[in-house]
């Protein structure tokens, strides 16, 4: 399995897969759910300011498919940027 879990593209992956596949089919069905979940798509809720990759509620910023989504709906993406990293706030930070 190491083997697999160290290949850096997908074709040498796939061939240590094989060689797992005849050694042990259970173990190939663990490593191939591991592809497909890695596959999954990521849904973006702008009225909520989150994203299912979780880096969007983690960060306050938009995430990549938070972006495409307010790209995709025309909107001002300085409106779903969490209010802590705005002008105003970094000056209330540093004002005595
Ligand atoms: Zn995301």
């Amino acid at each position: 399995m190491w083997r697999a879990a160290k290949c850096t593209y997908l074709a040498a992956w796939e061939k240590e897969l094989m060689k797992i596949r005849a050694i042990s089919e259970g173990a190939y069905r663990h490593l191939i759910g591991i592809l497909i979940r890695g596959r999954d798509k990521f849904v973006a809720d702008l009225l909520k300011k989150e994203c299912t990759c979780r880096k969007f509620q983690m960060t306050g910023l938009p995430c990549p498919h938070a972006v495409s989504a307010i790209n995709c709906a025309k909107d001002d993406i300085r409106k779903y940027v969490a209010s802590c990293y705005t002008k105003a706030a970094y000056v209330a930070c540093y004002t005595p």
